[in-house]
């Protein structure tokens, strides 16, 4: 009998791990012992990262975007569809376009994050983002036209994908309009939601002060709460209120529907065990990436890390052996401290971060690993 391993989601943590199952089970997957379907709901990859430039106009969107059929191996049975239930006892998928189910022997969720705009009361209509492909473009023409005010960038719930990617912002912002003889009439103020300028105490109390810098003023404890477009001022559940001339924020995160309504976790993050990334709710089911509750950030180097990890144990597991492979809370993440110098952070659940000092060779070599990024996808380097 065939065993079916299927992976719902094709962005980072999908493509990697349908990647690494095509190698380490291609034995297995040319006798027929083994088939392994990822189903994604668009015929692309969707590259986050590159989103960060788009404002500054240093990347375009479509940098970002690569067909799946083009990433993941022959091997791998790759469709586009959107999964719209999941049946753990019964072991089955429901599909939006497909009549027919999926069953499965081993499922894994990839399903990533969702933004939830609509949460915030007038966030969609006074607030832009850098965290969806469309938010990102009309944010660098509100940049370009930007020559004077207050730039209020707020970060608004948690978790969210890239905690650095706000401080890289207001760092990258900063830069930019000094670059452009603009800084002294742009204020910038970056609002984050815990009483600290980042949720890691330790890259809080390394950027604290390289905000102070750089006239950064900071709002700590200020969870936006609603947005009147038209008086342009943002409201925290604390009680205070901000002044924008331009608003930027992250918007709330959430993950997808499907989850929940499956009894796997709450806010569409999948509760799993934060070694094994199996789902605590479900048996043969694991989760990572953005959408398995794990408590590290959510990034891409993590689903990166967790999809090699779910690989070995599915491997172990068709082989009938016991799976011992563990996730340790590998983090890797470099932070862009203005346009042209970059940081970088490397921690897991043991060891806390140390930021390194920024400099322009870590800016070239995140820049170089986005480059990158697309032979890592497919496992290549
Ligand atoms: C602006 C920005 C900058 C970032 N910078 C960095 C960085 O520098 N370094 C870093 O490590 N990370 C970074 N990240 C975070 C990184 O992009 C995410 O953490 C990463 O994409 C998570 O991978 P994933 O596979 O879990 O989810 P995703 O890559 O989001 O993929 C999930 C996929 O599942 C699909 N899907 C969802 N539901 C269904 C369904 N029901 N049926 C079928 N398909 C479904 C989605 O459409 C999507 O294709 C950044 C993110 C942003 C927004």
């Amino acid at each position: 009998m065939t065993e079916h391993i299927v992976i719902v989601g094709g962005g980072t943590g999908g493509s990697v791990l349908a990647n690494d199952l095509a190698d380490r089970l291609d034995t297995e997957l040319d006798a027929g012992e083994v088939a392994v379907t990822l189903i994604n709901d668009g015929p692309e990859q969707v590259y986050k990262p590159v989103w960060l430039y788009v404002p500054f106009g240093k990347r375009d969107p479509d940098d970002g975007r690569r067909p799946l059929a083009d990433l993941v191996d022959d091997a791998v049975d790759v469709r586009t569809d959107r999964v719209t239930d999941i049946d753990t006892d019964g072991q089955r998928l429901q599909l939006r376009d497909s009549m027919d189910d999926i069953s499965y022997d081993h499922l894994v969720l990839a399903t990533g994050s969702t933004l939830a705009s609509e949460e915030i009361p007038g966030l969609a209509e006074g607030g832009h983002d850098y965290y969806s492909e469309d938010g990102a473009t009309a944010l660098r023409e509100e940049l370009l036209d930007f020559s004077e005010g207050h730039l209020v960038l707020s970060v608004i719930g948690s978790p969210h994908m890239c905690p650095a990617a706000p401080l890289e912002f207001v760092f990258m912002a900063d830069d930019w309009f000094r670059e452009r003889g603009l800084r002294e009439d742009i204020e910038i103020t970056y609002t984050y939601p815990v009483q600290r300028v980042h949720g890691n105490a330790h890259i809080a109390e390394w950027a604290a002060p390289l905000m102070d810098e750089r006239q950064i003023t900071t709002e700590t404890f200020f969870n936006a709460d609603s947005v009147d477009p038209d008086a342009q001022t943002v409201t925290s559940m604390e009680g205070a209120e901000l002044d924008y001339d331009l608003l930027v924020t992250v918007p709330p995160h959430r993950g997808v529907d499907l989850i929940a309504d499956a009894g796997l976790g709450d806010d569409g993050w999948v509760d799993v065990d934060r070694h094994t990334l199996e789902a605590e709710a479900a048996t043969d089911v694991y989760a990572l990436g953005d959408a398995a509750a794990t408590g590290v950030p959510k990034a891409g180097s993590v689903a990166h890390y967790q999809a090699g990890v779910v690989g070995q144990r599915l491997a172990s597991e068709v082989r009938g052996q016991i799976p011992t492979a563990t996730y340790d809370g590998k983090t890797i993440c470099f932070i862009e401290t203005g346009m042209d110098a970059a940081s970088f952070v490397e921690f897991d659940y043991e060891n806390p971060p140390s930021p390194a000092p920024p400099s322009e060779k870590l800016h070239w070599a995140k820049l170089a690993y986005n480059e990158s990024y697309w032979l890592t996808a497919r496992g290549l380097v």
